[in-house]
């Protein structure tokens, strides 16, 4: 008998089974349906030795000092800003779209202010953005739209970039300064001993059991436990009730080469060419040095496991009715980028793992406890 059943051991349910566990004392018993935990931002050695994440890169960044400060109980870090090329008309360039990206594309020697004036002339009006396409040609114009971001996008999704919720696109900024890095957050930085390894670290509390290998679905009569975390799909814990929810997924090919390096930068995306989009060279976000490099290729695909919620209208509206189902389940707590449906980064996961916890503790005291 259990206190808590955690279905998924990635990021939403390892936070909660540490907070349960260290700041209530009750009894937690966490289930993967994998074989490993950590979830997608699980890494591991592979044959040659080199620290592969094993669904494609997962890179750390955040603004909010709060989950810095919890996650570094667990972890040292190795600073780390993110760079990505793009494969454009044969060159590798810098995206986000920047001042060296026009001019290298064009080999022109814009200055900001001019590449400001550049992009005024190019960009479409629209009178409100609510698609991905509206949020790029509206910025950039429709040529670099087409080169940088259509079919990137077609390839990612499956659909055509003006049938996807703003949100998407929007996650990549246009600069007109230099500035080459991915992300501009305040904190950038990876787990120095890897992912798995501060899951390890994260987990290891005498209140904590792990099961791996257990599906929900196969033992949720035979588990005895008082109150349930749900990291899942929402769809799935509902039975698809009102259908499938849709997600995106991704083949991952993993390939070792006998070169020390293999591209510039570490992840380069193929937004023209190729049935991949993009590919991961891991030994720039570790640091790590050895004789040979591993890369991954990432191939989208609609059938397979669920990586990406898909933000869409009507998607939004059919995850609304399961998210109804989900609030009238009382003894149940929904977490994380599948059971809330939401393209959430890691750090976003772990903010929401850190909220759930609050309730938890607002709506059942732990007796005696002050
Ligand atoms: P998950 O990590 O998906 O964990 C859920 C777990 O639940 C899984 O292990 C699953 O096996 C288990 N599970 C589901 N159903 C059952 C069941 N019925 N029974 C038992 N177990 C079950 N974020 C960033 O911040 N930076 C990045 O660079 C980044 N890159 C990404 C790249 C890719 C290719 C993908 C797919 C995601 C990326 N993310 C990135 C997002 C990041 O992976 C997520 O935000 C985070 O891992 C979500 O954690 P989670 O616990 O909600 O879900
Ligand atoms: N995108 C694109 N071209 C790029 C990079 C991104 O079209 O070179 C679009 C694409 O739709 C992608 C989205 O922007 O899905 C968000 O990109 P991000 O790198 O954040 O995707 P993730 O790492 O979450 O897969």
């Amino acid at each position: 008998m259990f206190d808590w059943l955690i279905v998924g051991a990635g990021f939403a349910g390892s936070v909660l089974a540490e907070r349960i566990a260290s700041q209530r004392g009750e009894s937690v018993l966490i289930i993967d349906r994998r074989n490993h935990i950590g979830g997608n931002a699980y890494d591991c050695f592979d044959d040659a030795g080199i620290l592969i994440h094993k669904y494609g890169p997962h890179i750390f960044h955040t603004n909010g000092q709060q989950i810095v400060d919890y996650l570094s109980r667990f972890t040292a870090w190795r600073p780390y800003e993110h760079r990505v090329l793009a494969k454009v008309d044969g060159q590798l360039l810098p995206i986000p779209i920047n001042l060296d990206t026009i001019n290298r594309l064009y080999g022109l020697n814009l200055s900001s202010g001019e590449l400001e004036a550049f992009f005024a002339e190019r960009r479409e009006p629209v009178d409100e953005i609510r698609t991905s396409e509206d949020v790029v040609v509206s910025t950039v114009g429709r040529e670099l739209y087409e080169k940088f971001f259509r079919g990137y996008t077609r390839k990612q999704w499956g659909v055509d970039p003006s049938q996807l919720n703003k949100s998407v696109t929007s996650r990549i900024p246009t600069r007109t300064n230099r500035d080459d890095r991915y992300f501009t957050d305040s904190f950038q930085a990876m787990p120095r001993h890897g992912y798995t390894r501060m899951f390890e670290r994260m987990l290891q509390h005498p209140k904590i059991k792990i099961m791996l290998q257990t599906d929900f679905r196969e033992i949720r009569d035979q588990l005895r436990y008082n109150r349930l975390i749900f990291t899942g799909p929402v769809d799935e814990f509902f039975d698809w009730q009102y259908g499938k929810l849709p997600y995106r997924s991704l083949r991952f090919e993993h390939r070792t080469v006998e070169q020390e390096s293999f591209q510039p930068v570490a992840v380069v995306n193929y937004p023209q060419t190729e049935e991949f989009t993009r590919i991961t060279e891991y030994k720039h976000l570790t640091g790590q040095t050895a004789p040979k490099t591993s890369l991954t290729y990432e191939y989208p695909s609609d059938v397979g496991d669920p990586y990406y919620p898909v933000p869409r209208a009507e998607n939004e509206a059919l995850y609304k009715r399961y998210e109804a189902l989900a609030a009238a389940r009382s003894d149940v707590w929904f977490v994380g980028r599948l059971a809330t449906y939401r393209y959430y980064n890691m750090d976003q996961v772990v903010g929401q793992a850190l909220a759930t916890f609050r309730r938890i503790q607002d709506a059942l005291p732990v007796p005696g406890a002050r």
